[in-house]
């Protein structure tokens, strides 16, 4: 079987020059005479490897001197827990905004730490809509506000950065990172699981400003507390070392394209594209409001659910593959991150508008 266009919201396609040059390094990576795998974290060897993967997303990001840039585990979801940990700094109350599935689940845990104040929500419109900032309450007695900029499940996605008045600002970017520009100086951190939009499962980045550094709660696991990952260069234990290299090639795919500036215009061509094919329809429909749309997820519903598997199977008999919406929304769902070629969005264009034809 030869590869597929792959939809899948994450762990998510890569681009194949990646997986072709991961494949050409698997035995021996440059001279070193082994596989990255095999090497020590605390090699000369690795230590190449780890200093240009930073160096290369804090060019793409334009990240500043006075952030600094970890790589931990446990996935973007131990991080709902350990920014509290980590940054209420005494405090005892956090803002957050819950604008979908991802951001309910970031308020759960965050419960566990502090008081938690939901500034504003959609859950009313069943996530389809961001509240009207004029309705946000913020608390000034907040250690900072969060928000997940863009919803994965829901197709949710901040078109500019929310002002946070003066509190410090947290954002969950998993599955819009490096999709699309931000000033990475108006947040105090930003967080994303690897496996959406810059390479497979395994890494969580971390870009914190580093005023918020060394304030974890007693009690914080050492590998969990940013400061001791900050003096130890991430490396406190054993790194996900493979997951770096890999992270760091899908950087320098990146800057091949020609970064940040020039991935968001492809991106914003790909789903002007899908979404224009979905409205001009009147099998399918996205729910969202045109204005908060993401760019990255794409859910779509058809009219009558009874066609949802042979839509499912007439898709795969066409090379598209991972369309199953997710179980809490139904219908279908679209991802079309930064790996997803321009010719995967016309394929999947063609083909809903000629499934449509033929029923
Ligand atoms: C996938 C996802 C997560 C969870 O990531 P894990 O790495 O599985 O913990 C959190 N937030 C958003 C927005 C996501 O898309």
């Amino acid at each position: 079987m030869s590869r597929v266009h792959n939809f899948s919201a994450g762990p998510s396609a890569l681009p194949e020059s990646v997986l072709r040059q991961a494949q050409a390094e698997m035995l021996e990576w440059r001279d070193s005479g082994m596989s990255v795998m095999e090497m020590s974290h605390r090699g000369k060897y690795f230590s190449m490897i780890a200093e240009e993967l930073e160096s290369d997303l804090r060019e793409l990001l334009a990240i500043p001197a006075n952030y600094k840039v970890l790589f931990l585990q446990g996935g973007a979801s131990a991080q709902f827990s350990l920014i509290p940990q980590n940054i209420l700094n005494g405090k005892a109350k956090a803002c957050y905004l819950n604008t979908g599935a991802w951001s309910e689940k970031a308020i759960q845990d965050a419960k566990a730490y502090c008081e938690v104040i939901v500034s504003a929500s959609s859950e009313a419109s069943k996530f389809t809509q961001i509240p009207d900032f004029a309705s946000w309450k913020f608390d000034q007695d907040a250690a900072y506000l969060h928000y997940t900029s863009n919803e994965t499940i829901h197709g949710v996605e901040f078109q500019s950065t929310p002002e946070a008045k003066g509190l410090i600002l947290v954002s969950d970017m998993s599955s819009n990172i490096l999709s699309r520009k931000v000033d990475v100086s108006q947040f105090g951190l930003i967080y994303a699981g690897t496996q959406k939009n810059m390479g497979p499962a395994g890494v969580t980045v971390v870009i914190v400003r580093d005023d918020l550094v060394g304030h974890a709660a007693k009690g914080t696991p050492p590998v969990f507390d940013y400061a001791q990952q900050v003096k130890n260069g991430s490396m406190l234990n054993t790194p996900a070392t493979y997951n770096w290299y890999l992270v760091g090639l899908v950087l320098k795919w990146l800057k091949e394209q020609g970064g940040v500036a020039a991935i968001e215009q492809r991106n914003i061509n790909k789903a002007a594209k899908l979404y224009g094919v979905i409205d001009q329809s009147a099998l399918y429909k996205n729910p969202v409001e045109k204005t908060v749309r993401s760019r990255m997820n794409v859910p779509f519903i058809l009219a009558d659910e009874a066609l949802d598997k042979p839509f499912l199977a007439a898709a795969e008999a066409n090379g598209l593959f991972e369309l199953k919406g997710h179980r809490s929304v139904g219908g279908m769902r679209a991802s079309i991150y930064n790996a997803m070629p321009e010719s995967g969005v016309d394929a999947l264009c063609e083909f809903i508008k000629e499934f449509e034809r033929t029923h």
